[in-house]
């Protein structure tokens, strides 16, 4: 699970995230003061977000071209400024070809060429068009659909579960036999980010579908096909069928609901309709003896629908997103109409992003690991590594103090989980063994024709796992992006370099601070392999419950209590948290936010905390915390993050220190103020 951003910015679904990182607010420096941002006309008990942020909300603005902006996007920006730089220096190095430097160089200087790419208009889409021209019969659709499989979905690690093509593909350790890979299918083929999006009855839905039907017309229509208004409500209603038939995003990351092992042979009976063999032979899983169905009912649903929607439909449905998944990649009125839907009417951004930015976002999305090792060999010293480390090994050891001290577990399952602890895998910065791209080809000039060799490397490159020794070294996120991840079934954490620059971590911060804002998040990641998906794989990531049920009882009343404090949280009169949905983030923010403070007091050795201002250690720590929340989001980007994202709005993350006795005497919170809890309704997990 990851900490906060959607993944999907750097690693898959580039078009969509598009509209997502960018860079026009300053950098954030080592402030002179670093509680400045505070707004110190508001109580901390009433308003405890608005106290610690309040000053820095009324001096940000949200820049144009982005839905939200805070710590992690400004650290993004930071990050993608520098990023920029190394692209350009390794446009001027004229490294030889078939180099990693050359790849990048052209790769980033191809986007960049607005002119050339201008002038090529569609052509580079023509082949693609041309194959969907001719699809004769059903045999030759269920390939074509299974051609358009990626490698571009991944549930419980980066927890990216969306994908505008037919299926989502994951190859990751089989949750029954973590020994070996399986292919995990999930659902997808909407253009849109949810089922929601198709079925649900509001008037912001039914405005975001009129719409998409007018985006769908816009594309065809730029594309020079006939009828686009007509072609455009066909497609738009062969996707809300195929919404009917998916899976809502609660059922989506129960685990339990998705680990179906299917054969081979039993797709024909379970799903009728499509032939699977010719599907599942274009997408290059031919010899695949058994798959992990994640979305049975999506699946029995695509193919009835394969077998029953006339093939006229199907032709109009995969133009429509063979053009859509390379518009940005486009002429500018491609890009435009991508960025008008899914920036401007989906997140409320009024403007796409600058050039350069997209380059860099897209460069990344290609060739991550090569510009990570760029990024981290100039920015991202040793000291660093040790330091980060070192604060990890605190962090972890104050997790197992509480878990010798924790008195609802079972002696077994204490042994277990402090089993499960000792052999956790921490990944700081970046990883031990690069990713070679040397059978990744670039050509100069191709900008679509590059962007489809990426995605087909990062297939080919999953789908030979298959039958593999399991790479416990492998990262899902790379150095350059501004996260942190729990990678449940592989025991690991993994904290990219990128996060680990100020506010978060610096040598420089007060210890109170370093763990009130880095050391909670570590301590989220960390307490991720012990909540209610970490509960359910073991130290080796099989998939079994390793508690007794009285274990998983008390567990699931704390859960309860705190899923109910979230339900209760309005960001707009008709909008609520959603709190089974963000679950799973809240625990973790809650036991990584005590844990922290354990770390902390123990670093302390019993010594006093130093003062920072008139700020005791116990309040920089809490300011710390709350400071590392600190974002403005468009009202359109945090409704779409109610209905898909499974992190609460930062302002609900930040109130999580409602449930710390210490928050209540650092700051004098009484009875009468806004967050008060009486101390039996404060949860505490851990
Ligand atoms: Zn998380």
């Amino acid at each position: 699970m990851n900490l906060r951003l959607p993944t999907a910015i750097l690693l898959v679904a580039l078009c969509a995230a598009l509209a997502q990182t960018a860079a026009q607010a300053a950098p954030p420096a080592a402030a002179a003061d670093p509680f400045a941002g505070r707004d110190l006309s508001i109580a901390p008990g009433d308003d405890f977000f608005a106290y610690a942020n309040g000053g820095w909300m009324q001096k940000t603005d949200i820049p144009p071209d982005r839905s939200s902006i805070g710590v992690d996007a400004q650290l993004q920006e930071q990050t993608d400024a520098r990023v920029h730089q190394l692209l350009l220096d390794a446009v001027r190095a004229g490294a030889a070809p078939g180099t990693e430097t050359r790849k990048i160089a052209d790769y980033f200087a191809t986007f960049m060429d607005e002119e050339a790419i201008e002038a090529r208009g569609i052509d580079p889409v023509r082949p693609a068009l041309q194959a969907i021209d001719a699809i004769g019969d059903r045999v030759a659709l269920a390939r074509a659909l299974g051609s358009t499989v990626q490698a571009d979905v991944d549930v419980l690690n980066a927890t990216n579960v969306h994908t505008a093509n037919i299926l989502g593909l994951w190859v990751a350790q089989d949750l029954d036999d973590p020994a070996k890979y399986a292919p995990f299918l999930l659902q997808g083929g909407l253009g849109m980010p949810d089922r929601d999006y198709y079925v649900k009855d509001t008037a912001r839905m039914k405005e975001i579908r009129d719409r998409y039907l007018e985006h769908v017309a816009a594309v065809l229509r730029l594309a020079g096909f006939s009828e686009p208004e007509a072609r455009a409500r066909r497609v738009f209603d062969l996707e809300s069928r195929i919404a009917a038939s998916h899976g809502s995003r609660a059922e989506t990351v129960d685990v339990k609901k998705g680990n179906n092992h299917w054969t081979r042979a039993q797709f024909a009976t379970r799903a009728p309709g499509l032939d699977w063999e010719a599907f599942l032979a274009a997408a290059g899983l031919a010899s695949a003896p058994e798959f992990v169905v994640w979305h049975p009912q999506a699946l029995a649903g695509l193919a009835a629908l394969a077998g029953s929607e006339p093939i006229a439909t199907w032709q109009d449905y995969l133009r429509f997103h063979a053009l859509e998944a390379v518009s940005a990649y486009l002429p500018r009125a491609f890009a435009q109409e991508h960025f008008h839907f899914h920036g401007t009417v989906l997140t409320g951004t009024p403007q796409n992003r600058e050039r350069w930015k997209r380059a860099v976002t897209a460069t990344n999305y290609a060739l991550g690991e090569a510009v990570g090792h760029l990024y981290v060999d100039r920015y991202f010293p040793a000291i660093d590594k040790a330091q980060v480390g070192q604060l990890v090994r605190n962090l972890i050891a104050a997790f197992d103090r509480r878990l010798q001290e924790n008195t609802w577990l079972e002696p077994e399952t204490k042994r277990q989980a402090r089993e499960k602890l000792a052999t956790l895998k921490v990944g700081v910065g970046y990883p031990d063994h690069w990713r070679d791209y040397s059978a990744l080809e670039v050509v100069p000039g191709d900008a679509v024709g590059n962007l489809l060799r990426a995605k087909a490397f990062e297939t080919r490159r999953n789908l030979a796992k298959l039958g593999q020794p399991i790479d416990r070294d492998e990262w899902v996120m790379v150095p350059q992006l501004v996260n942190a991840v729990n990678l449940p079934v592989m025991n690991a954490i993994q904290f990219p370099a990128a996060i680990l620059q100020p506010p978060n971590f610096s040598a420089g911060n007060s210890p109170a601070l370093n763990y009130g804002a880095i050391g909670a998040t570590i301590g989220h990641e960390i307490s991720h392999s012990f909540d209610d998906e970490g509960a359910l794989f073991d130290s080796t990531g099989r998939l079994h419950n390793w508690w007794t049920p009285g274990d998983f009882a008390n567990f699931e009343a704390s859960g309860k209590a705190l899923a109910r404090q979230y339900d209760g949280y309005h960001p707009f009169p008709d909008a609520t948290v959603n709190g089974a949905l963000t679950l799973s983030e809240n625990i973790a923010d809650l036991a990584g936010l005590a844990v922290a403070y354990d770390a902390y007091r123990i670093s302390l050795g019993g010594a006093p905390a130093p003062l920072v201002g008139k700020l005791s250690g116990d309040q920089q720590f809490f300011l710390g915390f709350a400071q590392s929340w600190r974002e403005k989001r468009r009202e359109a980007a945090i409704r779409q993050q109610l209905v898909t994202d499974s992190h609460a709005p930062a302002e609900y993350r930040a109130d999580t220190v409602r449930n710390m006795d210490a928050w209540y005497k650092a700051f004098g919170v009484r009875k009468e103020q806004e967050l008060y809890l009486e101390p039996k309704d404060r949860v505490r997990v851990w």
